[in-house]
């Protein structure tokens, strides 16, 4: 199995906070409370990972309840709303198209440019040495209209087929023989794929179990499906725990740990072939929220480290994390056996 250090990460919002990442936060707690606590129903989970029943009580975040599973350390929210309720809040929402309207155009070319391009170019030199045949693209509710845009202009896949029934693509140009645009439902897969993309999309489904299970009817024997997700094992998000600006309904739900989701799709009969967690920012995340309040409570070790040792010794130890899977930034490849 490969591990990969290299890549930047998705949460450079969360390391850039501002008035802007304050607005959506804001949003999000506000649309919380009209989408999900007036009136709809909440239903009681297991770990959407291993299964088990066994959890304790984490904290509670914009009213919603995160838990502990016992088994894998998987962080997830129960009770919690059911699949439409979430897809009619990704639809509708003030946080999401307040997300559209300002995180995603405000840094789209950037964004483009260093994380989607690469992670494009990833895509196809894993296809090429682990499928070479593969030819039937199929994304599955990206949130990503330049990622979207780049794999349409990349000429890869003779087939593309984007499945959407959240993302706002007003601004993806999907004019193009083979692309096909789905506003379906998650779980409606009823054509057979050779590789399939959930770029933080396990995050907020509302049942995890599933929608792996769907996925593995989807893809073909050999068939690819690639993902990226925050992880509960990271360094930052175990360190700052209910203070990170990265955990929060319903956009981080599910927040596996990397052994959940080795247990998620090995149950589904997937191989692992990459597992690498290539985060740049957990150290940085930590720095900055204990610099904003240095009361905050971190463990004795970590603000030793913070308050002593100079930017080589915090780069060191980021690369330390990357190189043992312990960055909150994973991305991973899962074959179907
Ligand atoms: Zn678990």
């Amino acid at each position: 199995m490969k591990t990969t250090v290299q890549y930047d990460d998705i949460r450079e919002f969360e390391f850039k906070p501002g008035t802007t990442l304050s607005s959506y936060l804001q949003l999000t707690r506000d649309d919380v409370k009209s989408y999900f606590l007036s009136g709809s129903s909440l239903v009681d989970c297991s770990c959407p990972a291993c299964l088990s029943h066994e959890r304790s009580e984490a904290f509670s975040k914009f009213g919603l309840n995160y838990q502990e599973c016992s088994n894998c350390q998987t962080l997830y929210v129960s009770p919690r709303p059911d699949e439409n309720a979430i897809d009619e809040y990704y639809r509708k929402s003030k946080a999401r198209e307040f997300w559209n309207q300002h995180l995603l155009t405000e840094t789209e070319a950037k964004r483009r440019e260093k994380l989607f391009k690469p992670r494009v170019q990833w895509i196809i030199e894993t296809v090429e040495e682990y499928f070479p045949s593969a030819q039937r693209f199929s994304s599955i509710n990206s949130v990503h209209p330049p990622f979207l845009q780049e794999l349409v202009e990349s000429d890869y896949f003779k087939k593309i087929r984007i499945v959407t029934p959240r993302a706002d693509l007003s601004h993806v140009n999907c004019e193009k023989d083979g692309v096909q645009v789905v506003n379906d439902a998650i779980g409606a897969f009823s054509n057979p794929t050779d590789a399939v993309t959930l770029f933080e999309v396990i995050d907020r489904l509302s049942d995890v179990n599933a929608f792996a299970g769907a996925l593995d009817k989807m893809l073909v024997p050999g068939g690819l499906c690639f993902l990226t997700t925050i992880s509960i094992s990271g360094f930052d998000l175990q360190v700052l725990w209910d203070k990170s600006n990265s955990i929060f309904p319903p956009d981080r739900m599910n927040v596996l740990s990397t052994e959940g989701l080795m247990l998620l799709f090995e149950r589904h009969g997937f191989e692992c072939i990459e597992l690498s967690t290539p985060g740049l920012l957990d150290v940085q995340i930590v720095a900055n929220a204990y610099k904003e309040n240095a009361s905050i409570e971190i463990p004795r070790f970590v603000r030793y480290l913070m308050e002593q040792r100079d930017n080589d010794t915090l780069q060191t130890f980021q690369e330390f994390l990357q190189m043992n899977r312990l960055s909150s930034f994973a991305r991973a490849v899962f074959q179907k056996k």
